[in-house]
């Protein structure tokens, strides 16, 4: 049996108990990363140990935030531990889960119909959350806050091929996100190519601990951007570009590629909301008077392109607006995790709805005092939170893809 052997030990210095939502909402130091690294020692000099503890259940107890691995010194990963771990336990929810991602242009869209009829349908106190997610599923637009127009002139598209990489959320269930980015990149005069055989990024499939199928996405995307000439590639979901952020990592892929290939391929991902940050924009009648913005754990924290975009439309506003309409943001959350989770929804699923309850306590924190009996929406970066957060909002509280405020 092995494990994989971090390059240096965990020093105790308990930086990571701060950041890591599972900790932080349970506050039980057993779940925290310090203690998943002292065990995972304990396992490498004591394979045995393995047979005696709950491995499963140590490995499923981890949202896959990456809010450690940042905040660590010695830059230890419990996600990237774990997965590996999971790999050599795998159990239900890999095969599952494997299926969820692999199976999803039929899946998703058969659930997000179900979704349209789950708040019509009978059911127990017990499976409402369930269908609440269903019903998220389902796509409802709403109305538009801001309207985007064309930049100045003298603005010069890239010189580089543009594509989207939509992402899975998108490409299955939420088509319109695609569309709205195509018609942004449009304003500007980039015509993007139409979007290729891309898969999924692969980080959630790696973190189940799937390496195998991980290492198929990643392969497949490659291979799809060389057959593309290496376009830009343009992403709207924070996690996506966190996952393709990590290619250059992979030195398995980069084998049989141009030398400059992983560079590239690291320079060629950029987050859509970097194109639109100069864009006028108008706000419309439709805007509310405030919004909260949820960071979403693989959103850079200190320079969050999506929340500048955001935070730079509402600062336009007052001048933009004819009839002299402001939107506000009413504050930020920057340290809670929607609880999404990837696998571990299925493997745990009340330390997952401790998470997401830990978070909208954060985001109830953010209304103003005067409104508290309409809380402002909440508009985030990453398609999994958006989903996450939708189907657990209070009710009333509506949740969106910064897209999803925009028109053009
Ligand atoms: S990835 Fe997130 S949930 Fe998992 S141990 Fe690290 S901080 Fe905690
Ligand atoms: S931050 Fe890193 S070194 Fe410090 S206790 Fe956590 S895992 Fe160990």
């Amino acid at each position: 049996m092995s494990h994989p052997h971090p390059a240096r030990d965990c020093i105790l210095c308990g930086r990571c108990l701060d950041v890591c939502p599972v900790f932080l909402a349970s506050g039980k130091e057993e779940l925290s990363p310090k203690a998943k690294h002292q065990l995972m020692a304990a396992l490498r000099s004591n394979p045995q140990l393995l047979e005696a503890l709950p491995a499963r259940l140590l490995a499923d107890k981890c949202v896959s935030c990456g809010r450690c691995e940042k905040a660590c010194p010695q830059g230890l990963s419990v996600p990237a531990a774990l997965g590996a771990l999971r790999a050599e336990h795998a159990g239900w929810p890999q095969w599952l889960w494997q299926r969820w991602i692999n199976g999803g242009n039929i899946l998703w869209p058969a659930m997000a119909t179900l979704g349209r009829m789950a708040p019509r349908l009978p059911a127990p106190a017990a499976a409402r959350p369930l269908m609440e997610k269903l019903a998220a599923m389902h796509d409802t637009p709403p109305q538009p806050w801001f309207r985007m127009a064309a930049p100045a002139a003298g603005t010069q598209p890239p010189l580089r091929p543009v594509m989207l990489f939509s992402g899975c959320t998108a490409r299955r269930i939420r088509p319109r996100w695609s569309s709205k980015a195509t018609a942004l990149l449009e304003l500007a005069g980039i015509r993007p190519q139409p979007e290729t055989a891309f898969t999924c990024c692969g980080a959630t499939l790696e973190h189940a601990g799937l390496p195998d199928a991980a290492r198929q996405a990643r392969h497949a995307n490659i291979t799809a951007w060389h057959n593309a000439d290496r376009p830009l590639l343009v992403t709207f979901c924070a996690t996506c570009a966190h996952g393709l952020h990590g290619y250059a990592r992979h030195d398995e892929l980069w084998h049989e590629t141009p030398p400059d290939s992983a560079t590239l391929w690291t320079q060629s991902v950029v987050p859509l909301s970097v194109f639109l940050q100069k864009f006028p924009v108008q706000v419309l009648d439709t805007a509310p008077e405030w919004f909260r913005y949820h960071q979403p754990c693989h959103a850079p924290a200190q320079h969050d392109p999506d929340a500048a975009l955001l935070y730079a439309m509402a600062a336009q506003t007052p001048a933009a607006a004819a009839h002299g309409r402001r939107i506000r943001p009413a504050g930020m959350t920057t340290r809670q995790c929607c609880g999404m989770g990837g696998v571990m929804q299925l493997a745990a699923p009340s330390l997952c709805g401790m998470v997401n309850a830990a978070c909208w306590q954060a985001l109830d924190s953010l209304c103003p005092a005067q409104d508290n009996a309409c809380p402002p929406p909440v508009v985030t970066g990453c398609s999994g939170c958006t989903l996450q957060l939708s189907g657990t909002a209070p009710e009333h509280v509506a949740v969106h893809h910064w897209l999803d405020v925009l028109t053009v």
